[in-house]
């Protein structure tokens, strides 16, 4: 049925009332992207009324794809043969290119004909300024008519009034010619390119009545507009840049920064470095230093064996009350000397770091009453008591440095005797604490003697510091007792301690943890050198009388000559090989009773001469006895003659005392 005008907006209202809950949406003709946001929305009132509603940032190609949607409602023949009322809602198009537009109007253009339908009136709701300008140029090509609402309630108030919102053709809907339109777009490239205030450039270009005068003007709004924001983005990007310069600098301040910071951790990187490299050339110093010293003072010895030798061969001969006043001198002197050369050997052999590691069973009450002994003569000569007081729940066997406490108890119990003039000395040991594995033990020495004044107690364990120098001079001593002692008590864990008052005198104090030997047994009186030494004695006691021959094995001339004159004094017969080699090649000559080895020989040392001759066979006698020689008497120096096949060892230089010991073990004279 085809709707005259008057029914449309006129009378028709008093009949019909229309309302948007009339529209029918269904829900093929709807077409919504969720991707681009875009919908175009359409429903009808059947044969009177075609709402659509567009929404979104349009391209052409959803467009395109709308249209289906919009060709379904025609083709479901709701809108045929009929003159419609068409109300459209952009108020949800955020932009819709031209191309979009022509499409949608050809589209619809298309429809209206192949259906035979008209839209007598559009409302449009929500347009744009640009939208209405533009689409007033279009209702000349759609030769539609366009009236303009602000909502959707409006237009259906309008459909519904008497009096619609009709406006006459020709002052609403424009029509354009082509050289209208050409003239409009020169004028626009005026606008675009001037730089006047466009807001009176109007009258320059159109009077009030001209049809393209509105337009002039929303595109003169829009060419404002459009200058605001090139002028804000202007701005925006000048203070971006600024921000950007400042960014720069700062970075550049950091980068800065961090080279110096760099910069300086490499300089403290390198003064570290430099501690470092200092530190180890100080201890490498002085390292070097006690090398040095413990080298030559070992150097030392040798000659002076010789002089203290040959002073006690001297003494022995007859003199007269000069010569031996001097003799008597000269050997005591020695043997001060001696003294400071073996303690300065020790104290610097500490400090080197060559010091004995390796940890020793031992009896140690064994070792506590053989020291008191030793010193008890020493003691009762100056009229003082030596006494010791071990604590009777001591374990006796024990694992420890028994070399080193031997050492460190006779330095404190002779300094105690020295600085001592009335009373007594005590040697006091006491179990602190106990457990399965070890046993804690403190030892003291004390005595009655002189003390020593408290602001000096400090300096007692430095080398070379003696208090009393008057007391020191007449009791002799080296100053370096003291610090030999602290540093050993240091290497086994203890700390030494020194109480002490001009009253009352002095007690040395210390501290130690032993390891305990499980199932160990007092084995005091077997355990020691004298007693094998005695199955030996027994076992070459035997031995042919021409064997009262020694034969000395040693380059050194001194060591000979010392060596040869204490045999010979002794009734031996002697020989001298001056190495090995010399020595495997006499044994094979004659047979002796005893062989004394030095062990560093050119040519063929001690340990390949001990070798050769235990190899020998019948070609010489292979089982004589061989005594070593030797200046480091530690404990694998002694492992190492055992294994050559050596049967005994003295220490070197060797005194008239131990070579007698040695020879009455080995090779008693054979009368
Ligand atoms: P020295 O060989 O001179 O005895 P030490 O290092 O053993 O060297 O001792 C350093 C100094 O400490 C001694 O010279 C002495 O002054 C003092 N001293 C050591 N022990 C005692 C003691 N028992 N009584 C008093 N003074 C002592």
């Amino acid at each position: 049925m085809l709707m005259n005008q008057s029914q449309g907006y006129g009378e028709g209202a008093s009949r019909f009332s229309y309302s948007y809950d009339m529209l029918e949406f269904r829900p093929e003709w709807q077409f919504d992207d969720p991707d681009s946001g875009v919908y175009y929305h359409s429903a009808v009132i059947p044969g009177k009324l075609f709402f659509t509603s567009l929404g979104g940032d349009i391209p052409p190609d959803a467009a395109r794809k709308a249209i289906p949607h919009i060709e379904r409602v025609f083709a479901d023949r709701v809108l045929v043969n009929t003159d419609y009322v068409r109300i459209a809602d952009y108020s949800g198009v955020v932009r819709a290119s031209i191309n979009t537009r022509l499409l949608y109007a050809s589209t619809l253009n298309r429809l209206n004909a192949e259906y035979n339908c008209r839209p007598v009136i559009t409302y449009i709701c929500g347009a744009s300024q640009l939208l209405k300008a533009m689409l007033r140029i279009f209702s000349g090509i759609v030769r539609q008519r366009f009236v303009f609402v602000d909502t959707v309630e409006e237009a259906f108030s309008y459909v519904n009034s008497s009096t619609p919102k009709a406006e006459p053709v020709q002052s609403d809907g424009v029509l354009v010619s082509r050289s209208e339109i050409d003239d409009f777009a020169a004028t626009c490239g005026h606008i675009l390119f001037e730089n006047k205030d466009l807001d009176d450039a109007d009258s320059e270009y159109y009077s009030p009545d001209h049809p393209l005068n509105e337009l002039f003007k929303v595109i003169v709004v829009l060419r404002n507009d459009l200058q605001e924001l090139q002028d804000s983005d202007r701005m925006r990007r000048k203070e971006t840049e600024v921000a950007l310069e400042e960014a720069r600098q700062l970075n550049d301040k950091l980068v800065t920064e961090k080279r110096t910071v760099e910069e300086k951790e490499k300089i403290q990187q390198g003064l570290i470095e430099n501690l470092k490299n200092a530190r180890i050339e100080a201890e490498s110093a002085n390292k070097a230093k006690s090398e040095f010293l413990a080298n030559i003072s070992h150097e030392l010895r040798t000659p002076l064996h010789a002089v203290i030798g040959m002073t006690e061969l001297l003494i022995e001969t007859k003199l007269d009350k000069d010569q031996r006043y001097y003799s008597d001198t000269l050997y005591s002197s020695a043997q001060m000397l001696l003294m400071l050369i073996n303690d300065i050997l020790d104290f610097s052999r500490i400090e080197a770091g060559r010091i004995d590691e390796d940890k020793e069973v031992f009896n140690l009450r064994q070792l506590l009453q053989d020291i008191i002994a030793i010193m008890k003569e020493k003691a009762s000569c100056k009229g003082l008591v030596l006494a010791g007081d071990i604590d009777e729940h001591m374990p006796s066997v024990i694992s420890g440095y028994p070399g080193y406490i031997k050492q460190i108890l006779l330095n404190l119990i002779q300094n105690a005797i020295k600085f001592t003039y009335r009373g007594q000395v005590t040697v006091t040991v006491k179990v602190v604490s106990e457990t399965h594995q070890d046993v804690s033990l403190k030892v003291a020495v004390q005595d009655t003697g002189i003390g020593i004044p408290e602001e000096q107690q400090h300096l007692i364990f430095n080398p070379f510091t003696q208090i009393d120098a008057s007391s020191t001079r007449k009791e002799g001593g080296t100053g370096l007792g003291l610090a030999i002692v602290r540093k050993l008590i240091a290497f086994m864990g203890g700390e030494i301690q020194v109480t002490s008052s001009e009253r009352d005198g002095s007690t040395f104090s210390f501290t130690l943890a032993f390891d305990k030997v499980e199932g160990a047994c007092d084995r005091a009186e077997d355990g020691d050198r004298d007693g094998e030494a005695e199955e030996h004695q027994e076992d070459v006691s035997s031995s042919d009388s021409e064997k009262n021959r020694v034969l000395l094995v040693e380059d050194n001339t001194i060591n000979q000559k010392v060596a040869q004159a204490m045999l010979l004094k002794m009734g031996y017969e002697i020989d001298i090989a001056f190495n090995g080699s010399d020595a495997v090649e006499a044994l094979k000559r004659k047979n002796y009773g005893l062989v004394l080895m030095d062990l560093q020989m050119p040519v063929m040392d001690g340990y390949e001469a001990t070798r050769t001759i235990r190899q020998a066979g019948s070609e010489l006698d292979s089982k004589v006895p061989i005594v070593a020689m030797t200046a480091n008497a530690t404990k694998e120096d002694r492992q190492k003659c055992m294994d050559a096949g050596m049967d005994d060892f003295v220490a070197k230089p060797v005194e008239r005392k131990v070579m007698t010991a040695m020879l009455h073990r080995w090779l008693p004279l054979s009368s």
